[in-house]
């Protein structure tokens, strides 16, 4: 691992890892415990110039390279990362604090994504029309764009920014990383394992810090296109100054997710559902299921199963025991804001069924499983982004309301109905205003071959991560028209 022995975390530019002169650095916590781990430098703008200057560098020779030798070195790093996994989701449970399996979760579907991208001959295939005209044939190709950049969020260590570089990569394209400051030490040991697998130097370039990083990769002339995940308000700015600035932007946001049960739900499978959409990853996930839905005589039942369950779970050290169900948040921050909502879903008039503000912890950044009940879909604590193991219960009478209540927040990740009904089932998935559908699915994520499809304030631009619009978002179209008739054919030179 390349951190340094007073725990700094590299910057690579150009092949080389190295340590920036900066004056500010960002703790990184194990979140179980609450200890400081590393240090992340909070670089300048001076920095994304000079890993820009290498990723551009390194352009000409990478988009030039045959698609099937990129891919060789993709299939490389799929076996590197597949091999070293345990050691990968140990490190991801160490500086976020999701469990151990959700962590081995988080890696995986980020290779679900450098598999994607081991097929890149194919993804990049155009089309041909012979004789489009008068002895004219037409053709596509798509092209790599150039240096792209990618942000992201502390949620995801190693998906979210799997869903970005191997792809941009595979296409042709150079990058440059920023990772969260708050879980930046997977992204490293990710990308010094893409370079062991061959990665020619300035190809990835990761660099580290904040606003002024961020605000310098959406102004920077030499960067064509953005991938954000993260906060919806952070989203909606790079989106806007990544634009502004001339570049392709993709960026994901927050979400307010909502898990609608009908009385003619399967209660045992439902509630599993529940509890691992909600109270996984510490409710921390974009695909968090955070308001549930208990449709007309469904609602009693269902609330009295959520609290026997959240009763049982098991709270603790995630990095020390694997057996742990519920780890803790990110940080003081996190945990004190979501202290703050609960407080205030109080103050609404929710009814508190669950108390996570009592759980008492020696150490580490924990909030106890919360449950509301009676929440109305005016509330605050149903609209906004709580992003803790929080979960709000509605109970409206009809799918109809249900359906109109889930379409309030504004947000469109995932919305998922737990039914036996196909006609509820159709019902629900053509009336919600989200890009993710969920049938008797409690976390509605695609697979790295579909993109991952956030609407309204989940997401900002027009092409989405991975799949089909991911390959379209990293790369241009060219269309050659040719003629080769006989007028063409010149027997003698000028
Ligand atoms: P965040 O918005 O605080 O940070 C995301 C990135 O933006 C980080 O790299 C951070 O350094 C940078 N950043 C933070 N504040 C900034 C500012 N003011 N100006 C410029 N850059 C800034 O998000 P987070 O707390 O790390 O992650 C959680 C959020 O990400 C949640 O809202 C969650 O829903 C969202 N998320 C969305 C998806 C999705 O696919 N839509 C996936 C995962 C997480």
């Amino acid at each position: 691992m390349t951190v340094s022995a007073q725990g700094e975390v590299p910057v690579l530019i150009g092949g080389k890892w190295t340590s920036p002169a900066v004056e500010t650095y960002t703790a990184v916590h194990n979140p179980s415990t609450g200890e400081t781990i590393a240090r992340t430098p909070m670089c300048a703008a001076s920095e994304v110039d000079a890993a820009v200057q290498a990723a551009k560098g390194a352009f000409p020779s990478w988009s030039n390279t045959p698609a099937p030798i990129r891919a060789n070195v993709m299939f490389k790093y799929r076996a590197l990362v597949n091999e070293l996994l345990e050691e990968l989701a140990k490190l991801v449970t160490r500086e976020n604090g999701k469990t151990l399996d959700e962590a081995r979760g988080d890696v995986k579907r980020g290779l679900e994504v450098v598999e994607l991208s081991c097929g890149i001959g194919h993804l990049l295939k155009g089309e041909v029309v012979p004789q489009v005209a008068e002895q004219i044939d037409a053709v596509t190709m798509r092209e790599p764009i150039g240096v792209c950049a990618g942000i992201t969020p502390f949620n995801f260590p190693a998906m979210v920014p799997m869903w970005m570089y191997p792809l941009a990569i595979a296409c042709g394209n150079t990058f440059v990383l920023k990772p969260s400051e708050k879980a930046p030490l997977t992204s490293t040991r990710l990308a010094e394992l893409f370079m062991e697998a061959g990665l020619p130097e300035g190809v990835l370039n990761v660099v580290h810090g904040g606003r002024e990083v961020v605000d310098a990769i959406c102004s920077h002339p030499d960067i064509a296109a953005i991938s954000f995940i993260g906060s919806s308000a952070v989203a909606e700015h790079v989106y806007t100054l990544g634009s502004k600035n001339g570049k392709r932007v993709q960026a994901g946001g927050g979400a307010k997710n909502v898990l609608v049960v009908m009385p003619d739900a399967d209660p045992e499978p439902t509630l599993r559902a529940i509890m691992g959409s909600s109270y996984g990853c510490a409710g921390q996930r974009c695909m968090a299921g955070s308001l549930l839905v208990g449709v007309g005589e469904a609602a009693d039942g269902l609330q009295r199963r959520v609290v026997e369950a959240v009763d049982k779970l098991k709270i603790g050290n995630t990095y020390d025991d694997p057996s742990v169900q519920l780890g803790p948040v990110i940080d003081e921050g996190a945990r004190d804001r979501v202290r703050k909502y609960i407080d205030i879903g109080v103050g609404e008039g929710a009814t508190l069924v669950r108390d996570g503000r009592t759980l008492k912890m020696e150490r580490g950044f924990f909030v106890g499983p919360t449950l509301f009940d009676n929440v109305n879909p005016e509330m605050k604590i149903a609209r906004d982004e709580i992003f803790g193991p929080v979960l709000s219960m509605l109970r409206p009478k009809t799918l109809e309301e249900a359906i109109d209540w889930a379409n309030r927040s504004g947000y469109g990740n995932g919305a998922t109905i737990f039914t036996s009904s196909g006609k509820y089932a159709r019902d629900f998935a053509r009336g919600v205003h989200c890009g993710m559908i969920g049938v008797n699915v409690g976390v509605p994520a695609p697979m790295a071959l579909f993109s991952f499809s956030g609407w309204n304030r989940s997401f900002y631009g027009d092409l989405h991560v991975q799949g089909t619009e991911g390959v379209m978002f990293y790369t241009r179209q060219k269309l050659v028209l040719s003629r080769w008739d006989k007028a063409y054919q010149r027997q003698f030179g000028w």
